[in-house]
């Protein structure tokens, strides 16, 4: 039985002679003419009001928190169920993190337990959409409006993601994407800042570019560029671009495939699920499916890992992901001590299942009925 591994990246074929192309373009640092296409690619079919293409999802909040003046002392609310990147950008600026549970069903940010958390230090709220599935975006949006509040969306993992009819990183102030190998959209390592507000849009340029208005000065804006903020270098080289241009160009067809092996995982697993076995992702009424992972989630821990041992055994190669930070050893001691049993759920009992582009179908069907055994035993 071959080998079915976790995430293999796609190569759309596109990627070498794209980027022979930029090289010979002898313009191969940021800002060049595949990272404008990008550019243009995403504000075109997103309506983002401005995108800046930045090393990755993790400079990109980084960024954020910059622009958004976080001082020392400000809160942030986020999920304790996400990616450290998520939290750590507003540490660096020196923030305290204030932890929203998870949902019952599914592992975004609860909507209804933000507000109790608002002090007179609140600044941000990060909503995380997870597995690109929308967080509750109307309430969240409004407590932040009540509130005087920023809104930044982490969709790294929601590209061509929707929350009703708006696509994500469109509706918060800022949004942070990211285009490491293992999500949908890859550029090897790689990320995006969405800028919806247009007072942010000037300072983010330059916050980029280590704190200079050099791209005023490119665009012929202004005579002389130099140092006007402060800032640090956060533009992917056009290499890079041209890689991401490749796999934009072919995106509706990523999408399709990468949907048509959500939807057989979901079909095939289902049974499980009527029989009260297992969990299977819960995707709202308001929330499109951009396909970027499929997991389930066990009764308890040491059922998730006989599974993921069982899988292992049949050559199947599966993974479960986030300690709740709360409990993380950097920030134990710093949180307030509240209990969150949903966030601490789905560290305990989510599987992540073998997901890429060229998964087979017969593989698929593999995964799905050494689940089914494993359960029939
Ligand atoms: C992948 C991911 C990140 C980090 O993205 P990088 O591009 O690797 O920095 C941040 N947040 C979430 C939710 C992610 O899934």
């Amino acid at each position: 039985m071959n080998f079915i591994s976790f995430n293999k990246p796609y190569l759309t074929g596109k990627e070498t002679t794209y980027i022979t192309e930029a090289v010979l373009s002898q313009k191969i640092s940021g800002d060049g003419i595949f990272t404008k296409k990008c550019h243009d690619f995403f504000e075109k079919r997103y309506g983002f009001k401005k995108v800046l293409l930045t090393t990755s999802c993790t400079d990109a909040l980084e960024m954020a928190a910059i622009l958004l003046d976080i001082q020392p002392g400000d809160e942030v609310i986020a999920p304790s169920y996400t990616f450290v990147s998520t939290v750590n950008a507003f540490v660096l600026r020196g923030a305290k993190i204030v932890f929203v549970d998870s949902k019952y069903n599914n592992p975004n940010m609860d909507e209804d337990k933000i507000e109790q958390l608002i002090t007179t230090k609140t600044k941000v709220i990060v909503p995380v959409h997870y597995a690109g599935i929308a967080c509750n975006m109307d309430p969240i949006v409004e407590i932040a409006k009540r509130h005087n509040l920023i809104v930044v969306e982490d969709a790294a993992q929601s590209i061509d993601s929707y929350y009703k009819d708006k696509p994500l990183g469109s509706i918060g102030q800022l949004g942070a994407f990211s285009f490491h190998e293992t999500k949908n959209i890859i550029s090897g390592e790689g990320g995006m800042l969405t800028i919806n507000d247009d007072k942010y849009c000037k300072r983010a340029e330059i916050i980029r570019e280590k704190g200079t208005n050099r791209s005023a000065f490119f665009r012929g804006e202004i005579d002389k560029y130099g140092w006007v903020d402060i800032g640090s270098s956060f533009l992917p080289s056009d290499i890079i671009a041209a890689f991401l241009y490749a796999q934009l160009e072919n995106i509706d067809n990523i999408q399709t495939k990468r949907k048509l092996i959500w939807n057989q995982y979901h079909a095939e697993l289902s049974p499980l699920e009527q029989a009260d076995r297992i969990s299977l992702p819960n995707i709202p009424t308001y929330a499109s499916n951009n396909a970027h992972l499929y997991y389930l989630v066990t009764k308890t821990p040491e059922e998730r890992e006989k599974l993921i041992a069982h899988l292992r055994a049949n050559n199947i190669y599966a993974v479960f992901h986030y300690l709740s930070l709360h409990k993380s050893p950097y920030y134990k001691d710093k949180h307030d001590g509240r209990e969150l049993p949903n966030s601490e759920k789905f560290s305990d009992c989510l599987i992540r299942l073998p997901f890429y582009y060229e998964l087979q179908s017969e593989e698929i069907t593999r995964v799905t009925q050494c689940i089914a055994h494993f359960y029939a035993k």
